[in-house]
């Protein structure tokens, strides 16, 4: 829109149908614009009509003949395209102008005219200002859901509260429960779909409720609002309610977090953080759909900071310890020792014992984990070694692998350099990879294992069953071993079904010669009923927790004297 005319200038419509005033003004206005003329409105409109993508202004007589400077400026109104292009009226009446006002005219000249270096200042001025609302609204929209920019909706919001600092308002940060499968599976255009549905939600809402929003980023939105008369629980419900009906193919959840209007001191990026924090806190979590950010979660993001930053150090200080949790096979009379799960452990000086769960998600997030995690698999390997040196025999350890560890362009050189560096083999170090890493981006990640595999690594796929994949995946995916997620053993003992369930996986992965591993076996009756349908290894509390090497070597000591027992008899 607006574009210069062929001859590189912009092009002024002058209406009027006395030739002297015409004359007049295009001699004033030529200097610096390709100057239009119309004889009455209905030429001007046919004009106007045809080049409204390059004139820049119009300058109006009131009184014509045909159609007049009013009804012209009533067609033009109604006109979405035309409304864009500024109107400056000239009049001798100084009644007509708050009438003309109404009808859209952005300013007046008086007949007789002024100089001509005001006739053009004013002409400038209009122009111009025209044009920057232009570039600016067609910035501030973000092209796929036609919502706010985020930053516009920062500045927006600035705005509002510079203007109105007593009226309090509310920041959601709105997310999509597990939006890259949705993508995945349907496909991005099916994804556009969805992000403009609930944009479409969400402006309906605050067209009536008042406020404003934007969409972030990816499936990140953003809004600036009152607390709704009832709740934002019952505000959830709706728009899912709305959502399952416009999309009917896949269920797709919502989740809100609400960053309150009493935080209004703080900048407005930090307090839509905060509502993203909360958000983030219902992750997976499918009995809440609203979550509020609370003292306890600013204490969780200094948490954060501070391991960020002290997390070099903790390495150096040996702060950061690998604990072994023992694998054992229940194929035979009584459980034998089979290899062993390093888990890191950080023991801090003032916090004490930090479990994984503090701080690998968070690591996980910013990229640390590659840090640790090498760290760990070495601490692992040496671990092997030292214990194959001391007993001479060989306890395999699996080290974990996060899916972030994944897309390290030096992850085999580091494994197989940690080998070479321990003097290891691949059969005594293995690699655990969680079920939820094949998803995202599975294709390279699958690849990437494939390559692992290939260099001889043994695969344990971790936490099958937690929730992202399903079985006959397993008969794409490169793994050698199948490690059941807790939930998924937690129940058999008490009820047939999710017993059923495990025998169902057990059935599948034998068929494909996989070994399965029950994780989390707490109690004798689990372990027994795993025994009894043919499950390989067990691990969990029933055993040992995740002990420092010195403890786990009291299990090597058992194996060795079982061996040695046996031989005997
Ligand atoms: P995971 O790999 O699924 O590890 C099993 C978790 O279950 C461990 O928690 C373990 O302590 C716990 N566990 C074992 N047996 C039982 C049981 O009988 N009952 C119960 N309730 N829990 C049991 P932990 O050590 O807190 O680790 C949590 C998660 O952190 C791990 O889950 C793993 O995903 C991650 N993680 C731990 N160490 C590392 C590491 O060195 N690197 C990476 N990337 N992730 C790690
Ligand atoms: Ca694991
Ligand atoms: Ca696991």
């Amino acid at each position: 829109m607006n574009q210069f005319a062929d001859s590189g200038r912009r092009q002024v419509l002058v209406v009027d149908d006395e030739p002297v005033n015409r004359q007049m003004l295009g001699f004033i206005l030529e200097e610096r614009y390709e100057v239009l003329y119309a004889e009455d409105g209905i030429e001007a409109m046919a004009v106007l009509q045809e080049k409204k993508d390059t004139i820049a202004l119009v300058m109006l007589d009131l009184l014509m003949p045909k159609m007049d400077g009013y009804e012209f400026l009533k067609i033009r109104q109604q006109d979405e395209s035309l409304r864009m292009i500024p109107v400056i009226v000239l009049t001798s009446e100084e009644k007509s102008e708050l009438m003309t006002l109404k009808l859209g005219a952005s300013d007046f000249l008086k007949k007789p005219y002024d100089m001509p270096e005001v006739i053009l200042a004013r002409a400038d001025r209009l122009v111009e200002l025209t044009e920057n609302r232009r570039v600016i609204q067609s910035t501030e929209r973000e092209k796929l859901t036609g919502l706010y920019t985020k930053q516009y909706f920062f500045e927006y919001v600035q705005q509002r509260e510079f203007y109105f600092p007593e009226r309090r308002m509310d920041v959601a940060a709105l997310n999509i429960e597990k939006f890259h499968l949705v993508n995945e599976i349907f496909g991005r255009t099916f994804g556009d779909k969805v992000l403009q549905t609930i944009a479409e939600l969400i402006e309906d809402y605050l067209s009536d409720a008042g406020g404003i929003a934007c969409r972030a980023d990816a499936d990140w939105f953003y809004l600036y609002l009152d607390r709704p008369e009832t709740s934002y629980e019952e505000l959830m419900r709706k728009y899912q309610e709305r959502l399952d009906n416009k999309i009917r193919e896949l269920p797709i959840r919502l989740r809100l977090g609400i960053c309150a209007a009493e935080d209004q001191k703080m900048e407005i990026e930090r307090r839509c953080d905060r509502a993203k924090n909360a958000c983030d806190t219902i992750r997976d979590v499918y009995t809440k759909t609203v979550a509020y950010y609370d003292t306890g979660l600013h204490e969780q993001s200094l948490l954060s900071m501070r391991l960020i930053n002290e997390v070099d150090a903790a390495i150096m200080t040996n702060q950061i310890k690998v604990y072994y949790q023992p694998k054992f096979s229940i194929s035979g009379d009584r459980p034998a020792l089979m290899s062993a799960e390093a888990l890191v452990r950080w023991i801090h000086p003032e916090l004490g014992m930090i479990s994984p769960g503090a701080f690998i998600p968070l690591f996980e997030k910013n990229g640390l984990i590659q840090k640790v995690d090498y760290y760990v698999w070495r601490e692992a390997a040496a671990q092997v070694k030292a214990w194959k040196d001391r007993y001479g025999v060989s306890i395999p350890v699996s080290v974990n692998i996060s899916r972030i560890d994944l897309y390290d362009p030096m992850l085999e050189a580091k494994l197989t350099g940690i080998l070479d560096e321990f003097g290891l083999t691949s059969d005594e170090y293995y690699l655990e990879v969680t079920e939820s890493a094949y998803v995202g981006d599975p294709l390279y990640i699958i690849e990437e294992i494939r390559r692992l595999r290939m260099l001889g690594f043994r695969i344990e796929m971790d936490d099958f069953g937690a929730g992202y994949s399903s079985l006959n995946m397993l008969t794409t995916l490169p793994v050698d071993v199948l490690k059941m997620d807790m939930k998924l053993v937690r129940d058999i003992h008490k009820d047939d079904k999710s017993l059923h369930v495990v025998e169902a996986v057990l059935d599948i992965a034998h068929f494909m010669s996989l070994k399965v591993v029950a994780e989390g076996v707490e109690e004798q009756a689990q372990c027994d009923l795993l025994k009894e349908i043919g499950c390989d290894l067990v691990q969990g509390w029933l055993f040992s927790k995740p002990v420092p090497p010195e403890d786990f070597e009291t299990f090597i000591g058992e194996m060795i004297s079982e061996r040695m027992m046996r031989k005997r008899v």
